[in-house]
């Protein structure tokens, strides 16, 4: 079957001298892995090699089957990314293709996700000129892995206590029990969301999320505002719990935050 479809490169390795195989988060399609026969040959029917968060209309044929697609047209768009801009922004952009890549399955479309990863990428490449633009992205990033959560169905519950579904707007009423440290929660990948003081003890496995923190995710408006050391701390919340659904840590982690 001739499929034509939009799409963005997440992956790309070597099959041989002169093809690779490709995995693309296409649009309509979802994600496939097909073979780009001849791409690093001089003359390439792609127009050079197929890199990494390239995108463009793609033309690949599928049979039934078959693990591999061929591709057979790539028209490439101009980059989305100036690769010279910001070490940083590429590896951001490449932890959310690798994660695309790892929560989504074959031929499973998600167009909405795929609008949401390029705007993603778009807005992240944007950041060239801003002061803080390591922030930005970081915010940026944040935003697009809950995204991601919320389209594949995991989304987190961030608005109340997972456990006792108290609403984090109404938990400052603990402060009655004579509690000092008000607002703050917890997050816990088991329960799949924020944890209030509690419930914490019925939770191993939570981490203990600042005020600030708190705050943000269940008011995610507030993320594009947000301190860098706050934004920071839920990557870091984040990071955990993409760890525990992947059952191994996502490679580009470490490039992400210092120490993870
Ligand atoms: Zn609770």
């Amino acid at each position: 079957m001739l499929t034509k479809d939009l799409a963005i490169c997440i992956r790309a390795i070597d099959y041989s001298e002169t093809s690779q195989i490709v995995t693309f988060f296409a649009k309509a399609t979802g994600k496939i892995d097909a073979i780009a026969k001849g791409s690093k040959r001089p003359k390439s029917p792609f127009d050079g090699p197929i890199e990494v968060l390239s995108h463009g209309n793609v033309v690949f044929v599928d049979s039934a089957g078959e693990k591999l697609a061929t591709l057979t047209e790539f028209q490439q768009q101009p980059d989305l990314i100036n690769l010279c801009n910001n070490l940083f922004m590429l590896y951001a952009c490449l932890f959310a293709a690798e994660l695309l890549n790892n929560l989504t399955h074959d031929h499973d479309p998600h167009p909405e996700l795929f609008d949401s990863f390029l705007e993603f990428l778009h807005n992240a490449n944007e950041q060239h000129s801003a002061n803080d633009q390591q922030r930005n992205i970081l915010a940026l990033l944040i935003l697009f892995q809950l995204n991601l959560l919320n389209d594949i169905g995991l989304q987190p519950i961030l608005s109340r206590c997972a456990n006792c579904k108290t609403q984090y707007a109404d938990l400052p009423s603990s402060k009655a029990k004579g509690r000092d440290t008000q607002y703050e929660t917890y997050f816990s990948s088991s329960a799949n969301g924020l944890i209030c003081r509690d419930c914490e003890p019925g939770f191993p496995d939570k981490i203990m999320l600042s005020k600030e923190a708190s705050a943000c995710l269940s008011s995610l408006k507030r993320i594009p505002d947000a301190a860098e050391k706050t934004l920071k701390e839920i990557e870091k919340v984040l990071i955990h719990h993409l760890t525990e659904l992947l059952g191994r840590k996502p490679t580009m982690a470490k490039h992400i935050l210092d120490g993870t």
